[in-house]
């Protein structure tokens, strides 16, 4: 991901390298090649001008330093913008006062909800918590017993209905999870929600009536990074429907053009948390805007 937009931004800060000081018409002239790198890389219009605007007033304004050649100074300036945007601070989990913390996870079906619980429970327990995996997805047939197979290679018991008890109701499962949660001393519970293939109303109010039920700590909107300006108007539909907290960005190792990364923080106001970038379960980590920044960069 971010290939194209690393190569173009590369090209348009080699042509100003050797230049002495920046014009007004040189100024313009980058700007208008970022903005085109990043429309090419799918990120979201009222973002791009933000960024550019300011990217503008900041090139203008800036004071000759000596110890930056004016390549530089604009390289600094857009590395601190797109740190900005990607969120700034690196955005940790809010535990709960009382055990259990509850994380909840909404999204839609394939975005990579039940790998990324499996990932976040193997995370926090190497981080000595005491994870339970709540399998709240009852719509598809399939979602139990894959919760349980990424429980099982994550190390992380999983709450399910009981076999032979029908479908049983994801609400009630998700109410019962915090009560086992507490008499079995998990002091994290992650709740896997069910998704459907576009946003439907019932599977929001489905999400809803879980998050009215057990009041979780955390909501965490799981996003597929490849499905460029789809993710956009999805985390909208999600945060009218049901809300949360922050953003859970997977298949970021992808070769998509990354858009939407660099657009949904700004237009959800909601910081992203965690990063995906592969189907193992080592492949996650909290998401460092800086880190992410330097790599666009790079
Ligand atoms: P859910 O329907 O939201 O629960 O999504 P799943 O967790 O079942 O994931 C859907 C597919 O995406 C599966 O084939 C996963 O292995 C794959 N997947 C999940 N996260 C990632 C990731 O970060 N990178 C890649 N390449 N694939 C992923």
């Amino acid at each position: 991901m971010f290939e194209t937009l690393s190569d173009r931004l590369t090209s348009v800060f080699s042509s100003l390298r050797g230049k002495g000081r920046l014009s007004e018409e040189d100024i313009n002239a980058t700007a208008r090649e970022i903005r085109l790198a990043l429309l090419e890389a799918d990120v979201a219009l009222p973002v791009v001008r933000e960024f550019i605007s300011r990217i503008k007033e900041r090139a203008r304004g800036e004071e000759v330093s000596k110890a930056l050649n004016p390549a530089q100074q604009v390289i600094k300036i857009v590395n601190e913008e797109l740190v900005q945007i990607l969120g700034g601070e690196t955005r940790q989990i809010r535990f709960g006062k009382t055990p259990p913390t509850v994380i909840m996870l909404a999204g839609l079906q394939g975005a990579g909800k039940t790998t990324l619980a499996g990932k976040l429970a193997k995370w926090l327990s190497d981080d000595r918590n005491t994870p339970l995996l709540v399998a709240a997805d009852l719509q598809r047939p399939n979602a139990v017993t894959q919760l349980q197979v990424v429980g099982e290679r994550a190390g992380t018991p999983v709450f399910a209905p009981e076999p032979g008890n029908g479908v049983g109701n994801p609400v009630e499962v998700a109410r019962e999870s915090i009560e086992h949660a507490r008499r079995n001393n998990h002091n994290v519970v992650i709740i896997d929600t069910a998704g459907r293939l576009g946003v439907d109303t019932e599977m929001m109010q489905q999400a809803a009536d879980i998050r009215d039920a057990v009041n979780p700590d955390e909501i965490l909107f799981v996003v597929d990074a490849m499905i460029g300006q789809d993710a956009v108007n999805t985390a909208q539909a999600f945060l009218d429907g049901v809300g949360y907290d922050a953003v859970a960005l997977t298949k970021l190792d992808g070769d998509a053009r990354g858009g939407a990364a660099l657009s949904i923080r700004h237009l959800t106001g909601r910081p992203i948390m965690f990063a995906s970038t592969g189907e193992k379960l080592e492949d996650f980590d909290l998401f460092h805007p800086d880190r992410m920044a330097s790599r666009i960069l790079d």
